[in-house]
């Protein structure tokens, strides 16, 4: 047995910004960052991507109805 720990449990997740382990608990105030410069850099991607839209899906082109069949 190891002992009674009075520490709660903390989590360590991986960090959005650099998927590095980040302690994912009250006293971590950028959880689920790392720190303070994973956070402020997520956002920042995050402003200058929110409106950007991928290619839109190209329309089907199939011809399934010329094929000749004899
Ligand atoms: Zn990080």
């Amino acid at each position: 047995m190891d002992g009674i720990s009075s520490k709660p449990p903390e989590r360590i997740v991986a960090c959005p910004g650099c998927g590095g382990p980040s302690v994912y608990a009250p006293r971590n105030r950028y959880r689920p960052f790392c720190g303070e410069r994973c956070k402020n850099h997520d956002l920042g991607a995050w402003a200058s991507e929110e409106h950007r839209v991928p290619d839109p899906t190209p329309p089907d082109d199939f011809d399934l109805g010329s094929s000749p069949l004899q």
